[in-house]
C-alpha cells in the first residue's frame, strides 16, 4: 500500500490505472455522488508517470487539485507500475487490501480495451474484477495486510471511450451530469501536464460532445455511461423506466420542440 495506512470507509470507490482517467470517464458522476451525500473515494493504480510533460510531483499535485474540485473524500495511489501494469496476484492483493479497508458498497471500475492507448487500461479493469473477488476470500488475510474479508456488494463498469466490448453488455445506463459537467471539466483541466493549452480545448470539445451525445439519448444535457454485466434490475417499473424519478412526466429531451418527432 502506498502512502495511506488507514484508509477511510466509503460508499462508492472508483478505480482506474492513471490519475485523470476517472475524471475523464466519470468525473461528473463522482461529483454528483458527493452532492447526493455519499462518501466517495478514488483509487489510482499507478502514478501515471512518466509522461512527456509530467513529473511525479506535478501529477500528484494535479490529482489532489482534481480531488478537491470534485469534492471526493479519499484518494489513494497504489503505486503499481505505470506503462507495464499487468493483472497478476500481487497487484490484485494490493487493490483487494484497499477494498477491505475502504469497504465500498459499490466499486466503479474503469474498463475496456484501448487499442491505440495505454494497455494499462485493460489490465486495470482485470485487476479490479479480480480484486473484488479476492477481497471476500477467507484464510488468506496475510496476503491482504492482515485485514478481514470484505465482500463488495456491487461492481459497475465505466467504459473507456474507444472500448466496443463493455458498452455492448446488457446493463448500460446513463447518469445525468448536467449539473456537474463544469466540475468535471475543471477537474480534467487540473491536469495541465497532460492537457495544456490547445490540448485542453480539444479535450473540452471531445468531452462536451461525447457527454452531450450520451446524455441526450436519455433526455439529459450531459450524461456519463455505465455498464453492468447483467440487465438493470428493479422492483418498481415506473422508477426504472423514468430513470428513478418515479413520475409519469415525459422525459424532456433538450431541443425536442424543434425536432420533427411524431
Ligand atoms: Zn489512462
Amino acid at each position: 500500500m502506498a502512502d495511506e495506512t488507514e484508509l477511510e470507509t466509503v460508499d462508492v470507490v472508483a478505480v482506474a490505472p492513471h490519475p485523470d482517467d476517472l475524471e475523464i470517464l466519470c468525473g461528473g458522476t463522482l461529483a454528483k455522488l458527493v452532492h447526493q451525500g455519499y462518501r466517495v473515494g478514488i483509487i489510482d493504480l499507478t502514478s501515471g508517470e512518466p509522461t512527456p510533460r509530467g513529473s511525479l510531483a506535478k501529477r500528484k499535485q494535479e490529482a489532489e487539485t482534481a480531488r478537491q474540485i470534485l469534492g471526493v473524500h479519499v484518494r489513494v495511489n497504489l503505486d503499481l507500475p505505470n506503462r507495464i501494469l499487468m493483472d497478476g496476484p500481487e497487484n490484485r492483493y494490493a487493490l483487494a487490501t484497499a477494498f477491505r479497508k475502504m469497504k465500498p458498497k459499490i466499486v466503479i471500475a474503469a474498463f475496456g480495451r484501448t487499442p491505440a492507448g495505454s494497455p494499462d487500461h485493460y489490465q486495470g479493469g482485470l485487476i479490479a474484477e479480480a480484486a473484488r473477488f479476492h477481497s471476500q476470500l477467507t484464510k488468506w488475510n496475510e496476503r491482504f495486510d492482515g485485514t478481514d474479508p470484505y465482500r463488495v456488494p456491487h461492481l459497475v463498469y465505466v467504459p473507456f471511450p474507444s472500448d466496443a466490448e463493455v458498452r455492448t453488455w446488457p446493463g448500460t445506463f446513463v447518469i445525468d451530469i448536467s449539473d456537474t459537467i463544469e466540475q468535471k471539466l475543471a477537474a480534467v483541466q487540473a491536469y495541465d501536464s497532460q492537457f495544456d493549452g490547445d490540448r485542453f480545448a480539444k479535450v473540452r470539445h471531445y468531452l462536451t460532445s461525447a457527454n452531450g451525445f450520451t446524455g441526450g439519448r436519455c433526455g439529459f444535457l450531459y450524461g456519463e455511461l455505465f455498464v453492468l454485466p447483467t440487465p438493470v434490475g428493479g422492483d418498481d417499473l415506473v422508477r426504472v423506466v423514468t430513470g428513478g424519478k418515479g413520475t409519469f412526466a415525459p422525459v424532456q429531451l433538450p431541443g425536442r420542440d424543434h425536432l420533427p418527432l411524431q
